[in-house]
């Protein structure tokens, strides 16, 4: 396996650990290692990870205050041929984190964009929840007011995907109180808090005892969480009011029309309807249609 280095006028994107250091790829280090030039988030703490590695670099500043005027410096830089990487204080760029602009500016002067994948909080959290989450949703940070923050959660409460937040610890505490009151008491909820540091801590509970948990303990307040929520249960099938409209739409269309149009107005699932179709017309209920 070969060493990888940066190429002349490329782009790299480069996740970071979201806390232990070691958490760092080969690839990410390598071209850390050979680019011209790094720009950070914090270069302070970018400047930590490289002492940590033995690496010294030109680091330039691009943060969300001024990653506009940054990225265009930077995609000057590139187009001249130098090589640069972008990293965020923790975890992947781009990722509730800056990064996008760079990215996007890049990509309109033609300069090639890699991604040097690696940890994210997200996947992490994920990873370790056991939570039955086959699909989910990625929210990021919820509105720190907390009538946004309500009505934000409202607009997520029907939603069949399991939900996952990042969160500050200052709001944690007034999170799971929203997510209770408005999601209601009964869904599991994973508490994930200070990923892959000392203080790791994974909880999982219902939400109506998230709260009480998290006050139990000072320190459980403390670093940094992502929350994962089970989703919405799935609606039941009126399988009463199916039947009817399907009954009445065999009558007057082909089978393929007939479940087409049930499916519109029901929102059932093809598969459902279609089955339903075959038996409505095996068991003589309605007449058969030409298909
Ligand atoms: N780009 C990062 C990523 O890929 O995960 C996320 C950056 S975002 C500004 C920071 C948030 O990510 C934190 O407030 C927290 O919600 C979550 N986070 C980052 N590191 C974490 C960790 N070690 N444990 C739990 N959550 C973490």
């Amino acid at each position: 396996m070969q060493d990888v280095v940066a190429a002349a006028g490329s782009l790299y994107i480069v996740a970071t650990p979201i806390g232990n250091l070691r958490d760092i790829t080969l690839r990410a280090l390598d071209i850390l290692k050979t680019v011209d030039i790094v720009a950070a988030e914090d270069t302070r703490v970018t400047q930590g990870l490289l002492n940590a590695y033995g690496l010294q670099k030109k680091l330039v500043a691009l943060h969300e205050h001024n990653e506009r005027v940054a990225a265009e410096r930077l995609v000057a830089d590139l187009g001249e041929g130098k090589s640069v990487a972008y990293v965020s204080d923790a975890g992947t760029p781009g990722v509730s984190d800056p990064g996008v602009h760079l990215v996007r500016q890049a990509r309109a002067a033609g300069i090639p964009v890699e991604v040097i994948p690696g940890p994210s909080a997200v996947a992490a959290a994920l990873s370790v929840a056991g939570m039955e989450a086959g699909q989910w949703l990625f929210y990021g940070f919820l509105p720190s007011k907390p009538a946004a923050r309500r009505k934000a959660l409202e607009d997520l409460k029907t939603l069949p995907y399991a939900l996952v937040f990042y969160e500050a610890p200052h709001r944690v505490a007034e999170t799971l109180d929203d997510l209770c009151v408005v999601l209601g008491a009964e869904r599991e909820i994973a508490i994930a808090r200070e990923l892959t540091k000392l203080f790791e801590q994974v909880h999982v509970c219902r939400l109506a005892e998230a709260g009480e948990w998290l006050a139990a303990d000072v320190n459980r307040g403390r670093g940094e969480f992502v929350i994962i929520v089970q989703g919405a249960a799935p609606v039941q099938a009126d399988a009463g009011k199916l039947r009817e409209t399907l009954t009445a739409l065999l009558a007057a269309l082909p089978l393929k029309q007939a479940v087409a149009l049930a499916v519109q107005l029901t929102g059932e699932k093809k598969n459902t309807v279609y089955e339903l179709a075959l038996e409505l017309q095996k068991h003589g209920n309605v007449d058969d249609h030409p298909a």
